[in-house]
C-alpha cells in the first residue's frame, strides 16, 4: 500500500505543506487503505496541488470548490475514502459558504486544511486567517479586517469532528488525520502549515511559541462541545491535538431514504439512445 507516486512536489523547500502530504500518505498506509480506495480532491492554491501528489484517485478542481466535488464523489460512491484539501484562501475565503454547509450536512469526507494565513501561489497577499494588524502585498499598513478563525466558524456551524495539526508534528498529525478518516461525518483537520516564502511572521518558530497543544493537557475532554469552544476562544484558535468530536454523529449518507448500499457508480444505467440525444440537443 504505497501512497507515494513519481511526480515531484514543486513547493518551496520547507513548505509545510510537506508534512501534510507525507501525513496523509502515512495515515492512508496505517488504515491499511488501498490507492483505488482514497479519493484525494482539491482546489486552487500551493496546497491544491496535493491532489497530484498522492497515488491515488485525484482531482484537481476549481477555486473554493473542492467540497462541492468532494460530496457530489462520496454520494456517488459511498465506499471510497474520500479526502478535500487545500488552502485557507480556497476553503475560508471563496469556498467558506461550501464549508459551512458541507460542515452542517455531516457528509462522512475528511477536509484537511493547510493553514498558512496568505496566498502563497498569488505571491503573499493577506488572505482570511489573515491576522488583525498582519502586513502583506495588499496590506502595506496592516490588514483592518479581522482573522475568520476556521475552528470557531466549524464548531458554530455543528461540526462533528475538529481537529487542528501543525506541519512540525508529524506524529501527531498522522494519528489527526487517522481520527478524522474513521470518524462517521464531516471531519475538518486544520494544520498550520507555513509559508516559508511569503509569510515571514507565521513561521515554525512563531507557531511553536504561540501553539497550545491539548495533547499536553490530560483532563482536555474532546466530547465537551462547550469546552471546546471555549478553548478555542481562549487560545485564538491557536490549539492543536483533537478538539472536538461528536460520537454520536450519524453520516448524511445514512439519512437518505431508501439510499442504496450498491454505489451509484456501479449501478446500470439504462437510458434510451434516443432519449439520451434529446437531453442533450435540449441543454445544447
Ligand atoms: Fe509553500 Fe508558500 Fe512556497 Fe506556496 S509559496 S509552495 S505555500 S512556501
Amino acid at each position: 500500500k504505497d501512497f507515494r507516486n513519481d511526480v515531484r512536489p514543486n513547493w518551496c523547500p520547507g513548505c509545510g505543506d510537506f508534512s501534510v502530504q507525507a501525513s496523509i500518505q502515512r495515515a492512508l498506509a496505517a488504515l491499511g487503505k488501498e490507492p483505488h480506495e482514497v479519493a484525494i480532491v482539491s482546489g486552487i492554491g500551493c496546497s491544491g496541488r496535493i491532489s497530484g501528489y498522492i497515488n491515488a484517485y485525484g482531482f484537481h478542481g476549481v477555486h473554493g470548490r473542492a467540497l462541492s466535488t468532494a460530496q457530489g464523489l462520496k454520494l456517488a460512491n459511498r465506499n471510497l475514502t474520500v479526502i478535500a484539501a487545500g488552502g485557507d484562501g480556497d476553503g475560508f475565503g471563496i469556498g467558506l459558504n461550501h464549508f459551512m454547509h458541507a460542515v452542517r450536512r455531516n457528509m462522512d469526507i475528511t477536509y484537511i486544511v493547510m493553514d498558512n494565513q496568505i496566498y502563497g501561489l498569488t505571491k503573499g497577499q493577506h488572505s482570511p486567517t489573515s491576522a488583525h494588524g498582519f502586513k502583506a502585498k495588499t496590506t502595506p499598513s496592516g490588514n483592518i479586517e479581522n482573522a475568520i478563525v476556521p475552528a470557531q466558524v466549524a464548531l458554530a456551524a455543528g461540526i462533528t469532528f475538529l481537529a487542528q495539526g501543525f506541519s512540525s508534528d508529524v506524529n501527531q498529525l498522522v494519528r489527526l488525520i487517522q481520527e478524522a478518516i474513521q470518524h462517521r461525518g464531516f471531519a475538518l483537520v486544520n494544520v498550520f502549515s507555513p509559508c516559508v516564502t511569503y509569510n515571514k511572521i507565521n513561521t515554525y518558530d512563531w507557531y511553536k511559541e504561540h501553539i497550545r497543544n491539548l495533547d499536553e493537557i490530560p483532563d482536555y475532554d474532546p466530547t465537551d462541545r462547550a469546552a471546546a469552544m471555549k478553548m478555542v476562544v481562549e487560545t485564538h484558535g491557536l490549539c492543536t491535538g483533537l478538539i472536538y468530536k461528536d460520537e454520536h454523529s450519524v453520516p448524511y449518507e445514512d439519512q437518505i431514504p431508501g439510499y442504496r448500499e450498491e454505489p451509484i457508480a456501479f449501478s446500470d444505467i439504462h437510458m434510451d439512445p434516443a432519449l439520451f440525444e434529446k437531453t442533450l440537443r435540449a441543454y445544447a
